[in-house]
C-alpha cells in the first residue's frame, strides 16, 4: 500500500432521482441530494471534473491528483432536469453516454423497469454549449458481444456518426451497454476511430493501460459519504477492492 500510485478516478452513474418511488428494481440511480452532498465535498476540497478530450493529449506520469471523470450511462432525461442544474452549481462538468435512436429505456421496461425518457435534442444542445462531453453507448443499447459481428458494428459505427451530428463535436470516447465487451468487440471499437472506451468494473486499474476498456467505479444508491471519500481519493482500486468488485460484478445490471 505505502508505494501505491494514484490513479484517475472514473466514476459511473446512471439516473438521478429525487425519490425511492421513482425507482426500478436495478440499482442504476443515485438520489439528487446525494449527488450534491458530492458534488459539495469534490468542490470543498478542491476537485477538478475533466474529460475525455483532456486524456487525449496526457500522459501517464501527469499529475491526476484532485482530478476525477464523472460519467453518466444512457442519457436518462433526469440528467437535464436534476443533474445539470447541479453541475452548473458547483462549476463541474461530466461525460454523458447517449443511446441516439431510442426515446426511451426500452431495454430496461421489458425486465419491470418503469419507462424513462431520455434526453431530446434540444437538452444535448444546451448542456453541449456548457460543456458537457457527449459519448456514444450504442443506437439501441445492446449488449455488443452478444449480437453479431455486423451488427455490433452497425450499432457502434451509426451511434458515433449521431453523436458527432448532435454535438458537432468529434466524439472521443464510448460506453460498452451492460459492459459487455469481448475481443472482437473491442478490435471493432479501434477500428471506430474514436480514442477511448470505458467498461463497467472491468478492465486495468490505470486509465492509460488499456484504452479501448477503461475500468470505472460505480456509485451506488445511499451510498455513505465516506465510502464516496474512499472511491474519488485515487487509491480505491487496490487488490483487494478488485477482488470485492469481480465478487459482486456478475450480480450488477447495467
Ligand atoms: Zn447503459
Amino acid at each position: 500500500m505505502k508505494n501505491e500510485k494514484h490513479k484517475l478516478p472514473i466514476l459511473l452513474y446512471h439516473r438521478i432521482v429525487k425519490n425511492k418511488s421513482e425507482v426500478g428494481k436495478h440499482k442504476i440511480y443515485v438520489f439528487e441530494k446525494q449527488m450534491e452532498q458530492q458534488l459539495a465535498y469534490l468542490k470543498e476540497n478542491n476537485f477538478s471534473t475533466i474529460t475525455f478530450k483532456d486524456l487525449l493529449q496526457a500522459k501517464p506520469d501527469d499529475d491526476f491528483s484532485r482530478k476525477i471523470i464523472l460519467t453518466f450511462d444512457d442519457g436518462y432525461e433526469d440528467n437535464y432536469t436534476l443533474l445539470f442544474p447541479l453541475l452548473k452549481k458547483y462549476g463541474f462538468t461530466a461525460v454523458i453516454y447517449l443511446v441516439t435512436r431510442l426515446k426511451k429505456n426500452e431495454w430496461d421496461i421489458a425486465e419491470g423497469e418503469p419507462a424513462l425518457p431520455l434526453l431530446t435534442a434540444e437538452q444535448i444542445a444546451e448542456m453541449n454549449d456548457y460543456g458537457i462531453e457527449f459519448g456514444a453507448h450504442t443506437c439501441t443499447h445492446k449488449a455488443l458481444n452478444e449480437i453479431k459481428i455486423d451488427e455490433a458494428k452497425g450499432e457502434i459505427e451509426n451511434c458515433i456518426a449521431d453523436v458527432k451530428k448532435l454535438t458537432g463535436k468529434n466524439v472521443v470516447s464510448f460506453a460498452y451497454p451492460f459492459g459487455g465487451i469481448n475481443k472482437k468487440v473491442k478490435e471493432l471499437m479501434r477500428h471506430s476511430g474514436v480514442p477511448f472506451a470505458v467498461s463497467t468494473n472491468t478492465g486495468p486499474m490505470n486509465w492509460y493501460d488499456d484504452k479501448m476498456q477503461m475500468r470505472r467505479i460505480e456509485v451506488r444508491p445511499g451510498e455513505a459519504l465516506g465510502s464516496f471519500k474512499n472511491k474519488v481519493s485515487g487509491f480505491y482500486l487496490t487488490k483487494k477492492s478488485i477482488y470485492t468488485l469481480f465478487s459482486t460484478s456478475n450480480k450488477i445490471k447495467y
